[in-house]
């Protein structure tokens, strides 16, 4: 059994996907060219912004906005303690400073009430000037980008939402990637939409951020590439994996979102009551990233995934660490009791396998070893 079977997904669409590549190669056109032009168009249109702008990962899509920002040395950036590293990494990276927000017990993802707190306690101490906040739509979940917007416009804060986990999400029928000033989504494979390698991209209605953008993520250019105005990077995403994307975007609208929400409910319906479920609010849609449940202890949750081990099922342990307790931010000096729920995640979460080819005789095995151990 596979974690995420992306060779199931490779072997239905196996006919479009080797024409496209073909097709790119017999052109011998890999940078830039229509493919981008048309994916980018279409991820607009599905998202409902006006801009998308790809680029090389979903760490650099967020770079870009710090870089547009002008996040430097003295700002705080909002962070959920429980994510990837990405997301905290790219404020350090600009010499801000990272300031991690302990998460809700039942979406994962940033407790609006302590963000305003951490907020207040930043400005009461008067050393950093509060900046932006970055909500992560965790596992495929969208944030409470509702809540989160009310604060941002209360402190004048910038929001970027982090759904390089979370494209597909939706609340009240906005999509994910709309949240925000702007919002960046990864297309590292195992994403809900994901490519054959290395992509990412930003969406934003601004249209003056739209152009930085796209003049930054190609050495600063002016006129052209050999007209520079600023310091920029070079971050493109390949013409191979926007090709690739095209037929893979048309499946995850037709029927994949659809799919990982139909295999939700079969896991929901067996574990209910058995294990702590995903709670997917009211008007919430995810796009399952992951399928991530909550045992009532470590030992429990360690004990399930070796039990599935045992039986051939892949499970995984998203996230071994909490940000705060990261080697790399260890200068901030944390105090661990600010985390309790994060903490208890680390702990407790355990994510099973979860991709739209999943069929019902595999979900219902996973269930049958989970309910016959009593965790
Ligand atoms: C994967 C991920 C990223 C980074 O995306 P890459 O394309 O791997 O750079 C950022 N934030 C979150 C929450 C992620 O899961």
């Amino acid at each position: 059994m596979e974690f995420r079977d992306l060779k199931s997904q490779y072997n239905k669409y196996k006919i479009e996907i080797d024409s496209a590549i073909q097709e790119v190669i017999n052109n011998a056109n890999f940078i830039g060219g229509k493919e981008v032009n048309t994916l980018e168009r279409r991820l607009a249109e599905y998202v409902d912004v006006k801009h998308c702008i790809t680029c090389a990962n979903g760490t650099e899509a967020m770079t870009l906005l710090m870089m547009a920002w002008d996040i430097k040395e003295g700002d705080a950036v909002f962070v959920p303690d429980f994510t990837f590293f990405s997301t905290g990494e790219i404020v350090s990276f600009r010499g801000a400073t990272p300031i991690f927000v302990d998460v809700d017990k039942d979406t994962f993802n940033i407790d609006t009430v302590k963000l305003e707190k951490s907020i207040n306690k930043v400005i009461n101490e008067g050393k950093l000037t509060p900046k932006v906040i970055i909500p992560v739509d965790l596992f495929g979940l969208p944030a409470d980008h509702i809540q989160v917007e009310k604060i941002a416009n209360k402190y004048n804060l910038k929001v970027l939402e982090d759904a390089a986990q979370g494209f597909g999400g939706s609340i009240n029928g906005r999509k994910a990637c709309s949240f925000g000033n702007a919002a960046t989504t990864s297309f590292f494979p195992a994403k809900p939409l994901g490519c054959y390698g290395d992509g990412g991209a930003i969406f934003t209605d601004n249209d003056e951020l739209a152009n930085l953008l796209n003049s930054l993520k190609v050495h600063g250019k002016g006129e052209n590439k050999y007209d520079n105005v600023r310091i920029g990077v070079n971050s493109r995403l390949d013409t191979i994996q926007a090709t690739i994307l095209n037929v893979k975007l048309t499946a995850f609208i037709e029927h994949e979102l659809d799919d990982v929400n139909r295999i939700c409910i079969l896991y929901t319906k067996n574990l209910k009551g058995i294990v702590e479920t995903p709670v997917i609010p009211e008007g919430y849609v995810s796009s399952f990233a992951q399928y991530t449940i909550k045992l009532k202890s470590k030992e429990g949750r360690d004990a399930l995934q070796a039990k599935l081990k045992e039986n051939g099922i892949p499970s995984m342990v998203y996230y071994v660490k909490p940000m705060h307790e990261q080697g790399a931010f260890a200068e901030y000096n944390h105090d661990d009791s600010d985390f309790e729920v994060t903490n208890e995640l680390c702990d407790t979460a355990l994510s099973l396998p979860m991709h739209p080819y999943m069929n019902s005789r595999d979900v219902n095995f996973i269930c049958k070893i989970v309910l016959k151990s009593n965790y």
